[in-house]
């Protein structure tokens, strides 16, 4: 059965939760990717860095006048590329490093990096290394800059100044590093983020449905339950008040009421009338014991004594059924309890009232005995038995195994949804073993009083 607040419901708990999760799994793929981006770049300039101040720390032997460019520096750098001379033809020979200052250096030649000498003012004295069509030519003071060429390829740059043996101020050198290799990578983890994020909230789309189904499996059973048990109630209702507007009906149909006919259809509305008050009750108390606002009276109950009120009671019953009604109490001491002693009076009668009810011929035996720390009452028959696949069924509300038998006898198919509901009220637990034919037998187990406790459920009433 769907209900359409239950689909929305359901819809609106799983959008809810979708875009939660794709906005945490976007922030989180945020923040992993400028992680990443700032370890690569520090990586970068880490290694920069390093090379820089090999160089400068090389060079810096070699310069005697400021911003010119010895010979020496000129066999060291054979690619070196004077402003305003034809370049020599780049050449990374295998033995490039011969004249190198040292193996870093020549990682130069063989790898991603430039070097640029810069005058005092800022002007372009020679470069070497890796060549790049219009890389702009920046200011020497400025430590850390980032440049584009006219390709767009990214380089990160670091300038350091120079000085001649004598302390003079030579000019500066940049050290560039070509950002490719990086810039790919990053473009590569983008692109998996970029996929990788649908996909994901896909994912986490089709887990929220399927969670948010789970989270409304509850509230969809109880609202099953709800409507099951109004359409139960409604049927169980109708059917006494269809038998008194019959009744009624029957009389106003005769010309002439007789005293004696008319005393015969009082008694048969009374007895209709009693039997729908007597449901009405019963669901009120139902409805009072699952919502816990029923005002229980606590109190010490010895159930040796409830025993022998119970025999008192329906004894004239069970003979007048031709039955057996027999006590067996099987404790030397006295068993108490903490309870409502109206409600566990409810609770066995209605266990008794059923056993007579469904026991054609034979006995009923009431048992008292103690398990540890509880006492264990039972309500056994010889009766017709319950089948199987009735036994987890016959505590709900309005279950009748056979409904015309139990409506002729008067059951109303609430007393076991009464009986469990006062059982859980008292912390106790009742149970049902039954073999088609031999008999059925109710057991309840409750709490023996103790000295530190009522029951939780109790107290809180
Ligand atoms: P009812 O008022 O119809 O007896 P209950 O809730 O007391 O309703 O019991 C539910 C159903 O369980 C009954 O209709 C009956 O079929 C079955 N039942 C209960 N007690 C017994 C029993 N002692 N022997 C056989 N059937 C029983």
């Amino acid at each position: 059965m769907r209900n359409k607040l239950l689909d929305r419901t359901r819809l609106q708990l799983a959008g809810c939760y979708s875009a939660v999760m794709a906005l945490l799994l976007g922030l989180s793929g945020l923040v992993s990717y400028q992680v990443l981006v700032r370890a690569y770049l520090y990586s970068v300039d880490q290694e920069l860095q390093g090379i820089a101040k090999a160089f400068h720390k090389n060079l810096e032997h070699s310069l005697t006048e400021p911003e010119k460019i010895p010979q020496r520096l000129e066999g060291m750098f054979p690619d070196l590329c004077l402003a305003n001379r034809p370049c020599p033809q780049l050449n990374v020979g295998a033995d490039s490093s011969e004249n190198a200052l040292d193996r870093r250096i020549a990682s130069v030649y063989q790898s991603n990096y430039y070097l640029r000498f810069i005058s005092r003012s800022d002007q372009l004295i020679a470069t070497s290394g890796l060549r790049s069509e219009g890389l702009p030519e920046t200011s020497g003071r400025i430590e850390w800059q980032t440049l584009q060429n006219q390709e767009g390829e990214r380089f990160h740059q670091m300038s350091l100044p120079l000085h001649t043996i004598d302390r003079k101020v030579w000019g500066y050198l940049q050290v560039g590093r070509s950002l490719r290799e990086v810039d790919r990578r990053l473009a590569a983890l983008q692109n998996m983020l970029l996929i990788g994020l649908p996909i994901s909230v896909l994912l986490v789309g089709l887990s929220s449905w399927w969670l948010s189904g789970l989270a409304m499996r509850p509230v969809q059973q109880s609202y099953q339950q709800m409507q099951q048990f109004t359409a139960d109630a409604a049927h169980e209702l109708r059917t006494p008040i269809t038998a008194i507007l019959a009744t009624i009906d029957s009389v106003l149909r005769m010309p002439t009421v007789s005293e004696t006919e008319s005393r015969e259809a009082f008694t048969t509305l009374e007895r209709q009338v009693s039997r729908f008050l007597g449901m009405v009750k019963d669901l009120l108390l139902l409805s009072r014991l699952e919502q816990h606002t029923l005002t229980f009276q606590p109190q010490r109950l010895c159930l040796n004594d409830l025993m022998f009120d119970l025999i008192d009671e329906f004894a004239a019953l069970a003979e007048a059924s031709n039955l057996a009604l027999i006590e067996q109490i099987q404790t030397n001491r006295p068993l108490e309890i903490i309870a409502d002693e109206d409600q566990i009076y409810r609770l066995l009668s209605n266990l008794v009232i059923n056993a007579i009810r469904y026991t054609p011929t034979g006995k009923v035996t009431l048992k008292l005995y103690q398990e540890r720390d509880q006492a264990v009452i039972q309500v056994q028959d010889t009766g017709i038995g319950i089948a199987a696949e009735d036994l987890s069924h016959v505590f709900d509300r309005f279950y009748r195994v056979n409904s015309d038998r139990s409506r002729n006898s008067g059951g109303t198919g609430l007393g076991l949804a009464i009986a469990r509901a006062i059982v859980d009220a008292h912390d106790g637990s009742i149970q049902v073993q039954s073999r088609v034919g031999s008999g059925s037998t109710f057991t309840v187990r409750l709490p023996l009083k103790s000295s530190h406790a009522l029951p939780i459920k109790l107290k809180t009433i």
